[in-house]
């Protein structure tokens, strides 16, 4: 579903991804981690060309996404997209947050629209909050709100960068509940999060990146239980 090819991307002279490879098959759910600053968030943000690359190659369902002539609004369609800091749109009520997209792009009718959204917020739990607006929902709320309207438009992929890091702590249960209800369902998804427990219990595969390289990859247990590279037995002290 996701193939990264020898991907490099520079800021100016700063070599944030080298060479990456990775495959994320269809229904797996791979987590990213690494220290600050070791280029996660640039390396999801290419999936669907939030940051454009120099080098190398990025497929997702049949297209390479890097390619200057790919259907970049077809990609982003199919390629939901879960920010640490939620992002909804703070003039519109929760259920306009959800059905705008749908509308605009895909030119579903209103009513279409909302019968989607309700199921969806029936889904995270927030459906007695449709018309409210973002401001009025706690973090973990938004965040439900802005995982339903990632599904709204029925993508094959779902991408999360941090989705519980700008959580105050009790809230992060409810949200990595929902994400794990969605893992469950079948989705695609490729996770940036430190939330260890999460990755034990949900993913396929986890992913060390450093310095812009994938220095390690294996299955949850293994990671944990027996990391191979330096830095990550340093980034899994730090954690606990
Ligand atoms: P992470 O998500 O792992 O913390 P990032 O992908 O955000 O890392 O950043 C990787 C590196 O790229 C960092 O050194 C960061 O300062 C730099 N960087 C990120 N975004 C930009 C940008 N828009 N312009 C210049 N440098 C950036
Ligand atoms: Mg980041």
């Amino acid at each position: 579903m996701i193939q990264f090819k020898n991907v490099h991307k520079w800021f100016k002279d700063l070599h944030v991804i080298n060479g990456v490879n990775l495959e994320v098959k269809q229904g797996e759910v791979v987590v990213v981690c690494g220290p600050s600053g070791s280029g996660k968030s640039t390396l999801i943000r290419t999936v669907n060309q939030l940051e454009t690359i120099q080098e190398g190659e990025i497929w997702v369902d049949g297209v390479n996404v890097a390619d200057s002539k790919a259907d970049l609004n077809k990609v982003r369609a199919e390629v939901g997209f879960v920010f640490q800091h939620f992002n909804l749109y703070p003039h519109l009520s929760v259920v306009e947050n959800i059905i705008l997209s749908p509308m605009k792009v895909k030119k579903q009718s209103r009513e279409q629209a909302e019968k989607k959204a309700m199921e969806l917020l029936e889904r995270v739990g927030l459906a007695h909050k449709r018309d409210a607006f973002p401001q009025q929902l706690s973090g973990g709320q938004q965040q439900r709100v802005a995982i339903a309207r990632g599904l709204a438009m029925n993508p094959r992929v779902m991408l999360f960068d941090e989705p519980t890091s700008a959580l105050d702590p009790e809230m992060i249960g409810e949200v990595l509940k929902v994400m794990k209800d969605l893992a469950l369902s079948g989705m695609t998804m490729m996770v940036v999060t430190h939330e260890m427990g999460f990755a034990r219990e949900v993913a396929d595969r986890v992913v060390f990146v450093d310095q812009g390289q994938i220095v390690e990859e294996a299955e949850p247990e293994a990671f944990f239980l027996n990391p191979q590279h330096d830095r990550a037995k340093q980034f899994l002290k730090q954690l606990l």
